[in-house]
């Protein structure tokens, strides 16, 4: 398999213009794989300025075209799934069935905003002035700098490419430095079915590529998923270069409660799938639970059982269900979150297998963790997950809503009244009932307070990419 090592710019596959190139790692076993070109300034602004000299004339091709392109891509993305997904295993430490099955999502994800970029439409078109007729129209806004994260790194990239390349936009993408390789072989996939600068991808750096990208002033809007930190820094950029447009999903530290007359089995199942898929460095983790005394000590035993069976190892084999985790400073983070909790002295550590390769690290549960500890309130974005037991249920969905986070939370009940009442009182932009991480692309996803502002996936997306524009035409002139 070859790991594409240039960037692709203005429609031609080129080095770094310094030359530079950064190492990247398998986190199977820590060792070097692969080498990408290393971006700096220059490699940057010759990417806006492509994606800049094109927007004109693909803001001006009809959304069909544009739709069709999408669609094509699709199908490219399909036919080169077993690549995608070998590609994002060996990268990210993904084993290969959920590698495969994110490929799949990217390729049904295109789709849908294929379709429905055709069908957006402005809300009102009439007379409100006599004489006078009003039409909204919505225009894209120009070129789009977005920043893409390690953990779901194609997936995150289409939720970014497609909507902003669909209704009109160009854009330029940087993918992690850690993870470069699934964004240049999708470039790859689709070189031919753009003109030249509507798609860039500069790989390097946050501190420095990310951060000449979104403070370009040529960058209309600039689209992040990433960490609150990184988030911060983007609010920067924009204030300080030209007011561009932000579109922001970050960080999670998601509740899931479990009320007494929740069917266990099921909630453990969607608890396990929650928490340790993608080793946990999912933005929507069910990394806190919060479960009602009377159904508790039955909920940890049955958890546990599941968390020591789980299978950790060969990213081959479609059974293994967890990898390790991005990097060694990553994993050595995790750890450390886990050693401090132990140190309070009040909670028990219950773990699962740690096969001790690479930066693997063992799922994690921290039983008897308490409302305002580090464990409970941080983002720990790994394979651990915080137990706490509650007595009240009326105040269950203040411990859950007592965060800076609003991303995502879930509730486990047989009880519909109380399942729609907590579900409506519950900040944050997703809320499951009796599940726990399916995501649809016809659905919104996005949070409330700090996790962000603006949606990913649906309708919404597509509008994000868009501003809304009043023209109004005398009809009374001659
Ligand atoms: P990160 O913020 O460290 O990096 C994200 C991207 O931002 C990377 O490409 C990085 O190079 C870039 N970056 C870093 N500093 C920058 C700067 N100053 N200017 C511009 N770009 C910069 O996050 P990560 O470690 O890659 O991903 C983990 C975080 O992402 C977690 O907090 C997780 O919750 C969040 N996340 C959120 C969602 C969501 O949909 N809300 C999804 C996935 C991940």
């Amino acid at each position: 398999m070859t790991f594409h090592p240039k960037m692709f710019i203005n429609g031609q596959w080129t080095d770094a213009a310094s030359g530079d190139v950064d190492a990247i790692l398998a986190p199977a076993n820590g060792e070097q794989f692969a080498e990408v070109a290393s971006a700096g300034a220059t490699d940057v602004d010759r990417a806006v300025q492509a994606a800049d000299a094109a927007f004109y004339g693909w803001s001006k091709t009809p959304v069909g075209e544009r739709s069709r392109a999408v669609l094509k891509l699709a199908d490219r993305v399909e036919d080169d799934l077993e690549t995608l997904a070998q590609i994002e295993s060996r990268n990210v430490g993904k084993p290969i069935g959920l590698a495969r099955e994110e490929m799949e999502m990217i390729a049904d994800h295109l789709r849908f905003f294929a379709g429905a970029a055709r069908s957006l439409e402005g809300r009102a078109a009439g007379e409100y002035v006599a004489g006078k007729m009003s039409i909204i129209r919505r225009d894209p806004l120009g070129v789009v700098g977005s920043v893409a994260p390690w953990n779901y790194p194609l997936l995150m990239a289409i939720w970014k490419i497609a909507p902003a390349v669909l209704t009109g936009n160009t854009l330029v993408l940087k993918p992690s430095e850690h993870t470069p390789f699934s964004a240049l072989r999708l470039a790859e996939l689709a070189s031919d079915l753009f003109p030249a600068g509507v798609l860039n991808v500069v790989t390097g750096d946050g501190p420095n590529v990310g951060a000449r990208l979104v403070s370009h002033p040529r960058v209309r809007m600039s689209s992040l998923t990433g960490s609150l930190q990184t988030g911060r820094a983007l609010l920067h950029a924009s204030a300080d270069s030209n007011l561009k447009r932000l579109h922001l999903e970050l960080g999670g530290k998601a509740p899931v409660l479990v009320f007494p007359d929740a069917t266990i089995d099921l909630a453990v199942d969607k608890v396990m799938e929650g928490a340790f898929c993608n080793s946990g460095q999912d933005c929507m983790a069910a990394s806190r639970l919060y479960v009602h005394e009377a159904v508790h000590d039955e909920f940890v035993a049955s958890l546990h059982k599941a968390v020591q069976g789980l299978s950790l190892g060969d990213l081959q084999d479609e059974a293994t269900a967890m990898g390790p985790v991005i990097t060694d400073a990553h994993r050595r983070r995790v750890e450390d979150f886990v050693e401090r909790a132990q140190c309070s002295g009040h909670v028990e550590i219950l773990q699962g297998d740690d096969p001790g390769v690479g930066f693997y690290t063992a799922p994690t549960l921290v039983v008897g963790a308490r409302q305002g500890d580090e464990i409970v309130s941080n983002e720990v974005f790994g394979p651990v997950t915080s137990i706490t037991k509650f007595a009240d249920t009326d105040d269950i969905v203040g411990w859950a809503n007592d965060t800076e986070y609003g991303l995502a939370a879930s509730v486990f009940t047989r009880d519909v009244a109380r399942a729609m009442s907590v579900a409506a009182d519950l900040q944050f932009g997703t809320v499951w009932v009796n599940d726990h991480l399916p995501v649809t692309p016809e659905m919104p996803h996005g949070g409330f307070k700090q996790s962000g502002n603006g949606k990913d996936m649906s309708v919404y997306a597509l509008e994000e990419y868009t501003e809304i524009k009043h023209v109004m035409v005398n009809t009374e002139a001659a």
